[in-house]
């Protein structure tokens, strides 16, 4: 009788390693295991969500979703959204490489899963009332044009208002070129609400997530009164692009947090996994100066938290 068990031995090496026929490997749940960028381990989704997406190794921060933020920096439940129907329009009528800006926002909202380059929304974190803003990467390089730095002004005019504290969660390429001086003026609009709101003596505490460069780092960015930032994260005034267009060269580590931090731009670098504690700490820290007595209406807006999976990392 064939000892089936053997069979390994019988067949040629092409046949034992065959890859799994597409249909196969469709079955197969894509977000189970995920290789850190950082040390190239492959670690278990779970583990990895559980440490709010830091490698447990390494200490890599990876991406992590709108929602996952939005869940880690408010109440469970607390989060409403604000101004989501804010929509950018095309005042140049800007085509590059062939494509409309108009295109270009049409296929930026269904990468990212969000109608703009940030989310903005009022709720609680430990029971302290916030006005949070967080900044979406995957909508075009978070690139801040009119409707995104408009959003950001009326997230601290609306901290201002109710007399709540002020986090925004920064991630930007910088100012958005399809909009030229539109975007530029962001800059000025977004540190003249934030002049009023530091007059009442309400507190902003900035974050800074890997990638934050140009015109945001040069307005809100550096205005917090509280500036942390994540481990690693690429932090400066040029983007790299742009230092090679111009044939300007730096070492590596100059436009990291690290080096910010030695040099007195940002105050302190915190783990993902200790961010909101230390945010909480400070919110209470400031409370004294808040006034903001409103209840947050419970939604379902951070609900989906952790269901989008990153697509840059797959
Ligand atoms: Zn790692």
């Amino acid at each position: 009788m064939r000892d089936k068990r053997l069979d390994f031995l019988r067949r040629g090496r092409g046949e034992r390693f065959k890859p799994l026929p597409d249909q196969e490997l469709e079955k197969l749940p894509d977000d189970v295991w995920h290789k850190c960028l950082g040390c190239r381990e492959l670690l278990y989704d779970k583990d990895l969500e559980a440490n709010v997406w830091v490698c447990p190794r390494c200490g890599y921060h990876h991406r992590i979703t709108v929602h996952e933020r939005i869940a880690m920096l408010s109440d469970e439940g607390s989060f409403v959204e604000t101004n989501h129907a804010l929509r950018s329009l095309d005042p140049l009528e800007f085509t590059i490489r062939d494509r409309s800006y108009k295109d270009r926002l049409l296929q930026a909202e269904k990468d990212a899963g969000v109608s703009e380059a940030v989310v903005t929304g009022v709720a609680t974190l430990d029971g302290v009332p916030i006005s949070l803003a967080v900044m979406v990467m995957e909508y075009l390089g978070g690139a801040v044009g009119s409707v995104a730095g408009e959003k950001i002004t009326r997230a601290v005019e609306r901290a201002h208002q109710d007399g709540r504290g002020l986090v925004i969660v920064s991630q930007s390429g910088g100012m958005r070129m399809h909009e030229g001086l539109f975007s530029l003026m962001q800059m000025a609009k977004t540190s003249g609400a934030l002049a009023r709101l530091q007059q009442a003596k309400l507190p902003f505490i900035s974050i800074i997530a890997d990638q934050t460069y140009g015109g945001a780092t040069a307005s809100w960015v550096a205005l917090g009164d509280v500036i942390i930032a994540e481990p690693g994260a690429r932090v400066g005034f040029s983007g790299p692009r742009v230092l090679q267009a111009i044939k300007v060269r730096l070492a590596d580590d100059v436009q990291k947090a690290e080096f910010m931090l030695q040099h007195g731009m940002i105050d302190l670098i915190v783990p993902r996994p200790q961010l909101r504690g230390t945010v909480i700490q400070f919110l209470h820290h400031f409370k004294g100066h808040m006034r903001c007595a409103a209840q947050v209406v419970p939604s379902q807006a951070n609900g989906s938290a952790g269901n989008q999976r990153r697509k840059d990392e797959k």
